[in-house]
């Protein structure tokens, strides 16, 4: 038996949701197909132990003036996401010194001869004009940064954001893309963490996607994309249910998309090549700690160890099997956000650091590790602690897919802009929202402004869309 719908989405991760909610609310008739139990792809947030748990740790970085809220905007539903504001208690610690983030406390980090050199860069991310801008999209960040100052710990500082925002190292990472999200951040301030979890993001859209009529179908794996006569028609999930569409959006990896569930043969030699050839950003541990009685009121702390570890960069001794003594990573505390997401009295502490793909041999090493720095940053916790998880990149690959990876495709010189790959497939009929492919940005704000991009692309079809399907119910 086949169903009929306008638009069918493979994927409830912030780019399928994102695209489904506007064209739900434009009239399309759509269906969402998500293979989990849960929807939200890398942001669900579930249950453990009586704590309301991110799979991964995000914060928002442009909220309530990004693209994540532009979407809700748009559909006339603005206040869809409790958005909770960082509220000044962000702090850089460098070894032991914690700082408030500031610009000030960004110069003090580098060597006193090279503070104004540092500075210059800071003034020329907010002057620089489109055109020269135009020009860095294929420079890699580091080189850009080496244009202004060498000083090792200002370097260290600018690719310990550069690896935050988009899990590459600096030497591979877009200057454009940094430049413009480094701005964004800066000039917003608006970077947040929602009440609820991260979990409220992707379920404001399910909602808005229900709320226009829309079905979402969770515990749906989709097994093949139909394609009939070289044009994608529907698709068919592992349970042998068939949903038909003229257009067919995948948020699902678009490696699998294109080489498994569409299959190579529909696609052009040379656009299978440069899928074939696409790489991810990098993986991510994820320590949780538990704690009987709140010991800080820290919002967020970036903690770099020293100027050899900037924090999010898997070092080439972490690939060689080493663990370091001490790992650099974002630490926050969302319990500081929304009490509720532990039991009452309590305090979550989580923090996320680079690392190999697999570190499950030496998982107790990682262990050790990171809570040797958590503790370097919250001395006071000692005898407080009640439970501790670490979770690899494996959970993240069982939940979101792909290789576990943090983003998805990475936004190297050779992978961003026009070198990405489109949100329009050349699969007539098979289009992509996620951050694999189209949009700029960080992380979930990449995924949104794919969404958009795709919306932006589908929406002159609405008139034919919704003809064909008046067509097809009246035949
Ligand atoms: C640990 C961690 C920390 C992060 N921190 C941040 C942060 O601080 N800020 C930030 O902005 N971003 C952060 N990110 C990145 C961000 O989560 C992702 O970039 C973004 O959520 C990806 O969204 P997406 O639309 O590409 O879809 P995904 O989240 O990849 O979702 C894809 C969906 O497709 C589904 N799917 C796959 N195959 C099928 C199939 N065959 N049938 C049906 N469904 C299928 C999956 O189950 C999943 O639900 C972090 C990610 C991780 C893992």
């Amino acid at each position: 038996m086949s169903h009929h719908y306008d638009a069918i989405i493979i994927g409830s991760g912030i780019g399928g949701g994102g695209v489904g909610t506007l064209l739900a609310h434009a009239g399309w008739k759509v269906l969402v197909l998500e293979k989990n139990k849960l929807i939200g792809g890398r942001c669900i947030s579930y249950d453990r132990s009586g704590c309301v748990m991110d799979l991964g740790w995000h914060f928002y970085c442009l909220g309530k003036v990004g693209p994540l809220q532009e979407i809700l905007n748009r559909v006339g539903l603005p206040d869809s996401i409790p958005w909770n504001d960082l509220n000044g208690t962000s702090y850089i610690q460098i070894g032991k010194v914690a700082k408030k983030y500031s610009k000030q406390s960004m110069y003090e980090a580098a060597a006193e001869d090279e503070q104004d050199n540092f500075k210059a860069l800071f003034r020329a991310v907010f002057t620089i004009t489109d055109e020269e801008l135009d020009k860095l999209w294929y420079v890699p960040v580091r080189d850009w940064v080496q244009t202004f100052t060498t000083d090792k710990m200002a370097n260290t500082l600018i690719e310990s954001f550069v690896s935050q925002y988009f899990c590459v190292p600096s030497d591979e990472a877009s200057a454009t893309e940094f430049i413009r999200a480094f701005r964004d951040v800066m000039a917003n301030r608006a970077t947040s963490y929602p009440s609820g979890g991260n979990y409220s993001v992707p379920t404001a859209y399910i909602e808005a996607i229900r709320q226009f009529g829309g079905v979402v179908k969770t515990d749906t794996a989709v097994e093949k994309i139909l394609v009939e006569n070289g044009v994608a028609v529907g698709v068919r999930t592992e349970a042998g249910e068939e949903f038909r569409a003229p257009v067919v959006i995948s948020n699902a990896d678009l490696k699998l998309s294109v080489l498994k569930l569409a299959g190579e043969e529909h696609f052009p030699k040379d656009y299978i090549e440069k899928v074939k050839g696409l790489t991810y950003s990098c993986h991510g541990v994820m320590l949780r700690v538990l704690l009987s009685e709140k010991v800080t009121s820290k919002q967020v702390v970036i903690y770099i160890p020293d100027d050899q570890s900037p924090p999010c960069k898997v070092t080439e001794e972490m690939k060689a099997g080493k663990v370091p003594a001490l790992i650099g990573g974002c630490f926050g505390s969302p319990t500081e956000f929304d009490p509720r997401l532990a039991p009452e009295g309590k305090q979550m502490i989580t923090s996320l650091h680079a690392c190999p793909e697999d570190i499950r041999e030496h998982i107790d090493e990682w262990r050790e590790s990171l809570m040797r720095s958590f503790y370097e940053v919250y001395p006071e916790a000692h005898g407080k602690v009640e439970k501790v998880w670490v979770d690899p990149p494996s959970l993240i690959r069982g939940m979101a897919g792909e290789t576990g990876a943090i983003i998805g495709i990475g936004q190297t010189i050779h992978q961003v802009h026009e070198k990405r790959p489109s949100v329009v497939s050349p699969l007539k009929g098979l289009y992509f929202a996620s951050s694999e492919a189209g949009g700029h940005g960080i992380g979930t704000e990449l995924a949104a402004t794919s969404a958009l991009e795709l919306f932006a692309r589908l929406q002159p079809m609405t008139a034919d869309v919704l003809a064909r399907r008046q067509e097809s119910a009246i035949a």
